[in-house]
């Protein structure tokens, strides 16, 4: 409907930016690639907002509301295997999580909306941010701190990600709880060495440790209710000297996944408790260090409602799918939903054809979406935007 005219364009801008894929804040030649286009579009254009963040501020010729639309920029440490024409040219770095098609979807957002300037009421703000994959910290707190949703202050955002669990055709929306927490846990566990043969002169670090990990999964069945969602995985183990020495040290890493920012707020408080009480059953002690990352993402009821209609307006009846479960991944983009209300859309991008069991997820290096998702995440995108301006 509006994106077609600029498909071809949209197109070459991503195979250009994933060919040259670039890591959480090193995203300039991508930011560089954004300016230009944004300029010759004659939008006004803000550059280096919070790191290699740009914003984009379309004026219509009315009064009106103003409605972000974001895409994120960054890359990942992978190495790629798709096997595409236009595969990275940087070794060790790939677009597998899909930010190029995300950038590249909203410059022909931007595009589109541009040309209907004349019967826009209020603004349009384009922010293509840095450092999505960067948990902790992320990209959109420091675009928040450097100003991005007030002058003019953003009334609503909306978002897509590219969705490999949906087809291509497909957007799939959720009201409320959509993404997790996700917060990181760091554990030392302290025993006593000893000979492999001689256990009752040392502490075990090892055998501490192990009963740690296996009572952590406790706290999730027992602690946190049914009715509640939430993962604890313990991702690296680390110990030991050699075949028959007792270790005195193991260090463990985790990820904490929560929707429930009221079970999130209890996660560190368990799994210390929970942690040192066993060690110290065992006669060792255990030091848990616990950061917390992007905040769970809860969509607008409101904007929900408003933008799966602005999907069966702009790509069919049939491609909006109200999502029934939220997802376990965390996104950044939660940030500014804390602030304001916003959406994160999925969009469907596995082709006809492929089972979406089968297709490639993000972050493998195998992971390449759909380029005929496009023109429904553009449609989606220009056409939730004019619907929010335009609603009373
Ligand atoms: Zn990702
Ligand atoms: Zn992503």
């Amino acid at each position: 409907m509006y994106a077609e005219k600029f498909l071809p364009q949209v197109i070459s801008w991503r195979r250009d930016i994933h060919a040259h894929p670039e890591l959480s804040q090193h995203e300039e030649r991508t930011a560089a690639l954004v300016v230009n286009v944004l300029e010759g579009l004659g939008l006004d254009v803000r550059r280096s907002v919070g790191g290699f963040g740009v914003v984009g501020l379309l004026r219509g010729n009315e009064p009106g509301k103003t409605v972000a639309l974001r895409a994120d920029m960054d890359a990942l440490p992978l190495n790629e295997e798709t096997g595409v024409a236009f595969a990275s040219e940087n070794p060790g770095v790939m677009h597998a999580c899909g930010h190029d098609t995300h950038t590249a979807m909203l410059l022909g957002a931007a595009s589109a909306l541009s040309e209907m300037r004349g019967k826009i009421h209020g603004s349009v703000k384009f922010i293509f941010q840095p450092a999505e994959e960067l948990n902790p910290t992320g990209g959109a707190p420091g675009m928040i701190r450097d100003g991005v949703l007030d002058s003019p202050n953003v009334d609503a955002l909306f978002a897509l990600h590219v969705w490999p669990l949906y087809e291509t055709g497909k957007i799939a929306i959720r009201s409320g709880s959509c993404m997790a927490a996700s917060d990181r846990v760091y554990m030392t566990v302290h025993g006593k060495t000893a000979h492999g043969s001689r256990p009752d002169q040392g502490n075990d670090a090892i055998v501490a440790a192990a009963n740690v990990i296996t009572g952590l999964q406790a706290i999730i069945s027992r602690s946190v209710s049914p009715l509640d969602s939430a993962v604890l995985t313990i991702g690296t183990i680390h110990g030991g000297y050699r075949y028959n020495v007792i270790p005195d040290t193991v260090k463990l890493e985790g990820t904490v996944r929560t929707l429930n920012p009221a079970v999130q707020d209890r996660m560190p408080g368990l799994i210390s408790r929970t942690a040192k009480g066993i060690a110290e059953a065992l006669g060792c002690s255990c030091d848990v260090e616990y950061v917390k990352g992007y905040p769970p993402l809860v969509n607008d009821a409101g904007l929900s409602a408003l933008a799966a209609e602005s999907v069966r307006k702009a790509c069919g009846d049939d491609a909006a799918i109200l999502a029934d479960e939220p997802d376990l991944a965390a996104e950044d983009f939660a940030f500014f939903a804390r602030e304001r209300p916003a959406l994160m859309a999925w969009l469907g991008c596995t082709p006809e054809g492929v089972s979406v069991m089968d297709a490639p997820k993000l972050h493998n290096t195998k992971f390449c979406p759909d380029e005929g998702c496009f023109v429904y995440g553009i449609d989606y995108l220009v056409q939730s935007a004019i619907d929010f301006l335009n609603a009373e």
